[in-house]
């Protein structure tokens, strides 16, 4: 398969290795957006939270708080985003479900401070009803 995780997991592609299990690994991002950005990747291939391996996910989970821990050690961070993209408008670019642990600092000027505006009870409601609704 053509993917370059896949490719980093089997060693084909080098990479900065910070972690690894029987199933998932961590490794530095090579466009870093802060010191210390680095991916938590499941071994096994999937693309994305919907409908992806579970087990996998959670092992990843478990993978990424253990390397929060050494980061947060490592570097003397006390802030950090853990962001999952999942499809093209969610700004995806590697289609093999990752996470993205994010060390963050005071000023550094990356975002996510995104505005809170009250919502549509009703509208909240209705699509709450909904989502429960198709949950198998
Ligand atoms: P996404 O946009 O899918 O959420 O994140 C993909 C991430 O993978 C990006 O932050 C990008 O910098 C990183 N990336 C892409 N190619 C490689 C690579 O070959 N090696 C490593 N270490 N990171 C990569
Ligand atoms: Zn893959």
């Amino acid at each position: 398969m053509d993917c370059i995780f896949c490719k980093i997991v089997s060693g084909e592609i080098p990479s900065f290795k910070v972690y690894e299990d029987d199933a998932t690994i961590a490794f530095m991002d090579i466009n870093p957006l802060s010191e210390g950005h680095l991916l938590v990747v499941p071994k096994r291939h999937f693309a994305d939270l919907f409908g992806g391996d579970t087990d996998a996910m959670g092992s990843a989970m478990t993978a990424a708080g253990k390397v929060a821990a050494g980061l947060k050690t490592a570097l003397g961070i006390d802030s950090l985003n853990l962001v999952q993209a999942n499809g093209p408008w969610a700004a995806q670019s590697v289609p093999h479900f990752h996470l993205h642990l994010i060390p963050r600092k005071e000023g550094d000027g990356l975002g996510m401070d995104w505005p809170l505006v009250q919502g549509d009870m009703e509208a909240i409601k209705k699509t709450c009803e909904s989502i429960a609704s198709a949950i198998t």
